[in-house]
């Protein structure tokens, strides 16, 4: 045989080789897809009966303010796609105009928008501003505590974004995004990515992604070293662009190849800010931004299963709480209690310390015997790496004071 044909027989075998990884991810994604709707056939009704939880994403961009090209209809339509019942924008900040006047806002139908803003100070400090004003832009020029210190005077929400990069951790902050589809799509290896992308994004483009989550542990022990003294809201921030991908056209909107991996359809099925308000109150932005600010909300991976109707509570003699609230312990029982809608492993953290891990259940109860912030770490063990190690169910503590 001729050696140009041995080099090219042995570049094709190399090749062929090289994408066995790439198929068994294919056939993997194929089954946790089937897995997942397998478990839909068990999930089950758990609701708080005084409350009503709203799912919804947090951290999303259009074409205003840069970095993004996603157009208002895009983000429209992913939010009903995904039967979302709001989404808080984030607008890059402009000296020269509001976005966050210009952004979506109000209800669309069915889904909530609220017009906020993502800026950084001096100090480089990241934040989301909810919901953002005018004049954001200037402020932005001052270090993190004048910053907050103006946005507070104003009545607005302080969320950490990035914390990776954050310093500021003493200032007046209501919050952290413990969890980031941006950050966690930063740590993926591109080749690999693209090469599973190849193979399975066309089938499950949801899943494909999902499959490269990590637990975002180290913004978890920051949450829970600051929550041991003040209350903080945790959250997860999708940092929807949709800009990522392959285009060929021009500016007009003519475009022969179109790709994107992070469509906001896509983007918006992922991972949800669960937010839970009393029955008798609407879902408006006043009372989205006060939920969100005491820390009546759980993070949802509902690409692995819808996670509405999960709970988690606190009891003492008639009195019920529910997460972020506080509860006062003395000589009266504690007890926690916490239920999701589908066979699940629980795991309770004290101040970042697991102090209880259940079997595989649909309910749990803990006698709280310590003062301490209490939160639940819900695992769905079933759909397998790196679902084992990556929770289902991330809720923001009850305050056992
Ligand atoms: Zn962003």
């Amino acid at each position: 045989m001729k050696l140009w044909k041995k080099i090219s027989i042995g570049l094709l075998c190399a090749g062929f080789l090289s994408q066995i990884p790439f198929l068994i991810n294919r056939v993997k994604t194929g089954e946790l897809a089937a897995q997942i709707e397998d478990q839909k056939a068990r999930t089950s009704e758990t609701s708080n009966t005084d409350y009503r939880d709203y799912k919804g994403v947090i951290h999303a961009h259009s074409f205003l303010g840069g970095h993004s090209t996603g157009t208002f209809d895009e983000v429209i339509s992913g939010a009903q796609k995904n039967k979302l019942d709001y989404v808080v924008m984030t607008e890059h900040v402009s000296k020269h105009y509001d976005t966050s006047a210009m952004t979506l806002r109000g209800k669309n139908e069915d889904v909530l928008f609220v017009g906020g803003n993502e800026t950084s100070t001096a100090d480089g400090d990241r934040f989301l501003i909810l919901s953002g004003f005018p004049g954001l832009a200037r402020i932005s020029r001052s270090g993190t505590n004048l910053f907050l210190s103006e946005a507070r005077s104003k009545n607005k929400l302080a969320f950490v974004t990035y914390p990776k990069s954050f310093k500021s951790w003493d200032a007046d902050i209501d919050g952290i995004e413990v969890f980031s589809l941006h950050t966690n799509a930063k740590s993926m290896n591109p080749v690999t990515f693209l090469l599973d992308a190849l193979w399975s994004y066309r089938s499950y483009p949801g899943l494909t992604l999902a499959r490269y989550f990590g637990r975002p542990a180290i913004n978890l022990e920051r949450f829970d070293a600051l929550t041991k003294t003040k209350r903080l809201t945790l959250f997860a921030g999708s940092d929807a662009h949709s800009n990522i991908g392959l285009h060929l056209g021009d500016d007009s909107n003519n475009k022969y190849i179109n790709f994107k991996f992070d469509r906001y359809e896509t983007i918006f099925k992922l991972v949800r800010t669960h937010i839970l308000l009393p029955k008798e109150k609407d879902l408006d932005q006043a009372n989205l931004l006060t939920a969100l600010k005491n820390g009546n909300a759980y993070i949802g991976v509902d690409i692995l299963g819808d996670t509405s109707g999960f709970t988690f509570t606190a009891q003492r003699g008639n009195e019920t709480k529910i997460l972020g609230e506080e509860i006062r312990l003395d000589d009266e029982k504690v007890l926690l209690k916490s239920s999701a809608p589908q066979p699940s492993r629980f795991v309770i953290f004290k101040n970042g310390e697991i102090v209880y891990e259940s079997d595989t259940t649909t309910e749990v109860s803990f006698t709280a015997k310590e003062k301490g912030a209490y939160r639940i770490e819900v695992y769905l063990d079933a759909c397998g790496a790196p679902f084992d190690k990556m929770p289902w169910i991330i809720s923001n503590p009850i305050y056992v004071r």
